[in-house]
């Protein structure tokens, strides 16, 4: 029998850039970069495991829960290359008004009985302004907020006026989903009728207002490793305090429909750098995960994820919760949450101690 002799050089190197980050470190971009360019999946499964340690170190073995619910479906004015609700494609999505506050109840009830941390409501439409809708939405978010059954989270698109952001909090949101979807390189070949800067000016409002985080972006649209390294660095920026990480689940009729999926390493190795990148964020593995990882799913947790999307996604199906569940109790963490997870994150900055650097930080927090 023979065996192959393993180069260590790169062995120590990811071991070096892991006590690095365990100590408290960050990564330069181009020590990112080079992690995101690793190949042989003896390198992969060391960055894993240095991974692994990481979120231990700095999340310990509980793993936050997150749902979500359809809250307008459909027939949305914006052109999302990914997205089955844009009504630039013919993809056969529903199509619905506002949510009526019953179904929203229901969703937390179930969310509390499966010990799923957050609901949180979604809209497809351009964004939220001053209006008869702002306040039915905040009708929607003070009834969940007083069941007390769940963290009432939302996602309502584009935000342009500080008082928007101001009214959500005073309902009671505490964390607004807006992803960046992919670097700002990237961002214009998934959308063109609004820009980067859109979502950033959004995020600093929100900011403002005192309103946590959710911000990440999907992988698999067609990007590179580069485009997902500034992705990663962005959402540092931005001091993101939950991460969702997509992967592309191509839907027929929109412009990604014929999209090859992502190699399941190569998928793993991209939460990996995200954990080295964001060590102390959520980072939650969100659409696309069943379809795209398959029997590999619970390798998310050895990859550093920390936070996982259950229950239906918007157009999509998940596997059930119960086994999401089960798959939690067999490598035994704890599906649970405590806001010391966000009041433990770092400021937005990208750690690179350069006074001179210029940052998405900057771009948030100069309105
Ligand atoms: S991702 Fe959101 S903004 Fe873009 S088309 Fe879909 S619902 Fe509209």
């Amino acid at each position: 029998m023979t065996a192959t002799l393993v180069d260590a050089t790169n062995h120590t190197r990811i071991a070096g850039l892991g006590e690095r980050i365990l100590r408290g470190g960050h990564l330069s971009r181009a020590e990112a970069r080079w992690l995101f360019h690793l190949e042989d999946s003896v390198d992969i499964f060391d960055l894993l495991s240095w991974a692994n340690r990481i979120r231990e170190h700095f999340k310990g073995n509980k793993i936050h829960l997150c749902s979500i619910v359809n809250a307008k479906a459909g027939a949305c004015s914006e052109n999302c290359s990914f997205c089955a609700q844009s009504s630039h494609y013919q993809t056969g999505a529903p199509k619905y008004g506002f949510v009526d506050p019953e179904p929203v109840q229901e969703a937390a009830e179930e969310a509390n009985q499966k010990r799923v941390t957050a609901v949180g409501l979604v809209a497809a439409w351009k964004g939220l302004n001053e209006g008869p809708m702002l306040d039915e939405v905040c009708d929607r978010v003070r009834e969940l907020k007083a069941s007390g059954k769940t963290r009432p989270d939302v996602s309502l698109g584009i935000i342009k006026s500080q008082k928007v952001a101001d009214r959500l909090k005073e309902a009671g949101v505490e964390c607004y989903g807006h992803n960046l979807e992919s670097s700002r390189r990237f961002f214009p070949q998934t959308c063109t009728t609004h820009t980067y800067d859109d979502r950033l000016e959004t995020i600093g409002y929100l900011k403002k207002a005192g309103i946590k985080i959710c911000s990440g972006g999907i992988i698999g649209m067609g990007e590179t490793r580069e485009d997902r390294c500034d992705l990663a660095f962005s959402l540092k920026e931005i001091g993101a305090n939950v991460v969702p990480v997509n992967i592309l689940n191509p839907i027929p009729g929109t412009p990604f429909e014929k999209n090859d999926p992502l190699p399941v390493l190569e998928i793993l190795k991209t939460i990996a750098c995200f954990r080295f990148i964001l060590p102390r964020q959520e980072i939650m593995i969100a659409g696309g995960r069943t379809v795209n990882l398959r029997d590999a799913q619970s390798m998310i947790f050895m990859a550093g994820a920390s936070a996982l999307m259950v229950g239906n996604y918007l157009t999509t199906l998940n596997q059930p919760v119960e086994k999401d569940l089960q798959m939690l109790k067999d490598l035994g963490l704890d599906p649970s949450w405590d806001s010391h997870g966000f009041s433990d994150q770092e400021e937005a900055g990208c750690g690179c101690g350069n006074e001179s650097c210029e940052t998405e930080a900057e771009l948030v927090t100069a309105k």
